[in-house]
């Protein structure tokens, strides 16, 4: 049943509040300044009037409705919706993290500025970077950061005529996006036959002309793009920079960084790999790590230790600048510090491990139901293809995915990467067990079959939810957000 609004079940003069008996003295109002006339409210404001529990019931059988990773598995793919560990939350509660103010003395908050040049420290090591900056709030905002220092280091070089990013066609929407927004003309580099880049395309594509190549490894099919050593030469060799989509690193933390591969710049989402509670627009952090050539550009302050402690340093005449209100949302940093200090590097590197094993499991179990269309091992993600279900039986993966929820379960990413048609984008995570895994499965093949026996029943899917299938489309172009 959908849940009504506050203020639909409102009842005139019902309260949820009392004040306690005033002790002012009596006339203490003459005292105040005049409100002017033009600024009192004509009418009451039209609140909702109801009682204590009406508000508990409401938000309670809310809460009840949410799904998040405390309540079941979560395979949205490239979103890595792993457990969020207690012990981050706890620590990111304490008083002394969250009682401060970015601009009380730099000697208060000395504890604070350790966890950040700690934190920078730890992902330096684990993406193979020199230093970085913790600014962005969110993937995108890494990457709109990481493009502006690509930029401000051609021009710094009087290299002014570099306005081509390259993006292969199985990139994250917010890769071609970011390069449009730093105005750079973004240009597709094509998959070959394996889903791996298109090495004749892309080297059609290298010229003097392009300023990077953005690359997310392994890729949104979750395949390791084998050839990136020879990619990194390529693109060198023009003079052009190597940027990692690092959203995800939850394949190869611990095993390979970017700076092996070559990379030069790259952003992560400690939402995603490092463990910490997202969805819902956030709050995320999108961390940006550089190596050599691009430290001078990072954006402002930077944190420096010396004798004396933890400093800011505002003497960096070629950074960018600042990206954020001081240093993006710090208790995200907090709840992925203590991710890491936690797992240490064995835990990290295990976590990696666990996380391409069980989505190589449930490949495995879905392959003799399901078409997959890149059938070789993958790395923490893999697509299926419903392109046959719906040319024989008129099933979508939409359809699937609605169905998905009446059976209790998250659904995975559809219609991404676009390369695939009919996709459905499944990512375990590290996170579930063997057992769950196999329900996951049993529950994915029951589906498909009683789809393929009654399509009809799948067309109506889901069943069991507040509201049943919405017009995704309308909701979008028309959003109707007025009560
Ligand atoms: C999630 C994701 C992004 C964007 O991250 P946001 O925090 O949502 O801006 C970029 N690239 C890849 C591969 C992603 O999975």
């Amino acid at each position: 049943m959908s849940e009504s609004l506050l203020i639909d079940i409102s009842k005139l003069g019902r309260k949820a509040y009392c004040f306690p008996v005033l002790d002012l003295p009596r006339g203490f109002e003459q005292a105040l300044p005049e409100i002017p006339q033009e600024l009192l409210r004509q009418k009451p404001a039209r609140l909702p009037e109801v009682s204590e529990l009406d508000v508990v019931r409401h938000f309670t059988r809310l809460s009840n409705q949410a799904y998040g990773v405390d309540n079941g598995s979560y395979p949205l793919g490239s979103c890595t919706m792993k457990y969020n560990p207690k012990l981050s939350e706890q620590i990111a509660k304490l008083e002394e993290f969250t009682s401060i103010h970015p601009l009380q003395d730099i000697s208060t908050v000395q504890g604070c500025l350790s966890v950040m040049y700690n934190l920078l420290e730890d992902l330096s090591s684990i993406t193979g970077m020199r230093w970085g900056s913790l600014q962005p709030c969110a993937g995108a905002h890494g990457e709109y950061t990481g493009l502006k220092m690509i930029r401000s280091y051609f021009l710094k070089r009087g290299d002014v005529d570099r306005n081509k990013v390259l993006v292969p066609v199985s990139a994250h929407g917010t890769n071609p996006a970011s390069a449009v927004i730093n105005g750079f003309e973004v240009v597709t580099v094509a998959s070959d036959s394996e889903g791996l880049v298109d090495m004749d395309d892309l080297r059609s594509k290298l010229d003097s002309s392009v300023a990077a190549l953005m690359l997310t490894n392994p890729n949104t099919l979750g395949l390791f793009e084998k050839n990136i050593l020879q990619i990194s030469s390529l693109v060198h060799e023009i003079g052009a920079l190597l940027y990692y989509d690092g959203a995800n690193l939850n394949a190869i933390m611990g095993m390979a960084t970017p700076g092996d591969m070559g990379f030069d710049v790259i952003h992560l989402n400690l939402h995603k790999t490092f463990s910490t509670p997202h969805g819902g627009g956030g709050p995320g952090s999108g961390p940006v790590m550089v190596n050599e050539k691009l430290v001078p550009f990072l954006p402002k302050p930077d944190i420096e230790l010396t004798d004396s402690g933890y400093v800011y340093n505002w003497e960096l005449p070629d950074s960018i600048g600042k990206v954020s209100m001081f240093w993006g949302n710090f208790l995200v940093l907090v709840r992925a510090y203590v991710y890491i200090l936690r797992m240490g590097s064995e835990g990290i590197r295990a976590a990696s491990m666990h996380a391409v094993l069980n989505a190589n499991y449930l490949k495995s179990r879905l392959k003799d139901s399901f078409e997959i269309p890149y059938a070789k091992g993958c790395m923490h993600e893999f697509v299926v293809s419903c392109d046959n279900l719906k040319k024989r039986y008129g099933i979508t993966a939409q359809d699937i995915a609605k169905g998905l929820i009446d059976c209790g379960y998250h659904p995975p990413t559809m219609y991404f990467p676009s390369l695939v048609g009919e996709a459905l984008m499944f990512e375990p995570t590290e996170s579930e067990s063997v057992e769950t895994l196999d329900d996951f499965a049993d529950t994915l093949i029951a589906l498909l079959e009683r789809a393929k026996a009654d399509p009809a029943y799948l067309k109506g899917c889901p069943y069991t939810t507040p509201v049943g299938r919405l017009d995704e489309v309308k909701a979008v172009k028309e959003p109707n957000l007025h009560y």
